[in-house]
């Protein structure tokens, strides 16, 4: 009953509502026009199947969805020549299956135009460019020849090492599951690319794509570090540490000098400093905080490395296999990673190193020799003596 009684009220209700209506104020009659317009919009936005209040969020927040996406594009971190669609929708659908390349080693394409790769490059020519304006005319007119020599071969052998390992550490793809199924030692499915993922493999969230033995993504690479291009990244920034530490230690007494000539440029009278010496003085201050300061940073993060790479794990396998230890451990058992074959094995696996010479020939000369193995499937490669104690796919 009270159904139908409001069934039989509304029209009157109604009726009622417009006779009002008319004896408002024009004014006021307007502002109601608009208001009742405005709802009709609202409700027709938000009164769909396909919208509600995430639509209007989504809507609102469209334009910071679009601010962050170029802003990280425009710092580097984004790249490839995909780029992104903008907005959520990071994850373009999965390509068409083609004909697959084993194992791949391609170039990539990708220029090495973005922002932090650019600034690895400026920096580290400034350094060189003040080491050959400042440091060495010093070098030659006070040390011995020995010492000389020692200098211009150590600092020219560091130089090209860290050139070489840079470049290949950018352009070097670092590898990428085949997208046919029927050639994967599957052990899952990435769920972004929907595509089989083989061991060691993880998605990285900023190339978009699985990467194969994938360490992290590097922005100063504007590259991810995987299988192809981990040795390039390590020796990378060995050498790198150690060509910082060098440039500290040699110009030492050159920035106490520098340190003391710059204290002296307010006395009265003014010290008669030329342009170009109060020039050398502060290239030389900038040389040596710059050298000390990313030799530190860069020796942590190369130590870092270095005992991953003697355990045999990765960065991402780090956090995996310390789970999977915590878990095990509870239930009394002992985990074993199935890639570690032992310190010394492990370096020779990840320097690519055969036999005794290849200590000089691959890992102090610049070398581009492919690392052992496919990266597809995780068999004891032939340079490591002893094999996995147990497999397990992580
Ligand atoms: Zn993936
Ligand atoms: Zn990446």
């Amino acid at each position: 009953m009270p159904g139908r009684r409001s069934l039989a009220l509304g029209p009157l209700r109604h009726c009622l509502r417009r006779w009002l209506r008319r004896r408002w104020p024009a004014p006021l009659r307007s502002l109601g026009l608009r208001w009742r317009y405005g709802r009709l919009c609202l409700r027709s936005l938000l009164y769909n199947s396909f919208g509600g209040s995430d639509a209007v969020i989504d809507a609102l927040f469209e334009p910071i969805y679009w601010l962050v996406d170029h802003v990280t594009r425009w710092f580097g971190v984004v790249s490839g020549p995909r780029g992104l669609s903008g907005g959520r929708t990071r994850h373009p659908p999965p390509r068409p299956a083609r004909r697959s390349r084993p194992a791949e080693r391609r170039p990539d394409r990708r220029r090495p135009r973005q922002v932090f790769v650019a600034l690895v490059v400026v920096l580290t020519g400034s350094i060189v460019l003040i080491v050959y304006l400042c440091v060495l005319p010093l070098i030659l007119r006070t040390y011995s020849v020995p010492r000389i020599c020692w200098h211009l071969v150590y600092g020219h052998w560091n130089l090209l090492l860290i050139v070489f390992h840079y470049y290949q550490a950018v352009t070097t793809s670092p590898g990428h599951p085949p997208q046919d199924k029927s050639e994967v030692a599957t052990v899952s499915i990435c769920r972004k690319c929907i595509y089989p993922k083989p061991a060691r493999t993880h998605h990285c969230s900023i190339c978009n794509r699985c990467v194969l033995k994938m360490d992290h993504h590097c922005p100063w690479l504007n590259n991810c570090v995987g299988h192809f291009n981990h040795r390039y990244f390590f020796s990378f920034c060995f050498f790198m540490t150690l060509g910082c530490l060098y440039c500290s230690f040699s110009s030492w007494d050159l920035f106490r000098e520098a340190y003391a000539a710059i204290e002296t440029y307010h006395q009265t009278p003014p010290p008669p400093f030329s342009f170009w010496e109060r020039l050398s003085h502060k290239s030389i201050i900038y040389l040596w905080v710059l050298c000390s300061s990313v030799g530190l940073a860069l020796g942590l993060l190369t130590l870092w490395h270095a005992a991953l790479i003697s355990r045999g794990e990765t960065s991402i396998e780090r956090h995996i296999n310390r789970k999977e230890r915590q878990r095990l451990q509870k239930k009394g058992k002992v985990f074993r990673n199935p890639y570690n074959y032992g310190f010394l094995d492990n370096w020779k696996v990840f320097l690519g190193v055969d036999a005794g010479r290849h200590w000089v020939t691959r890992v102090l000369l610049p070398s581009r020799h492919p690392p052992p193995g496919s990266g597809l499937s995780w068999d004891s490669p032939l340079c490591a003596s002893t094999r996995p104690l147990a497999l397990l796919a992580v």
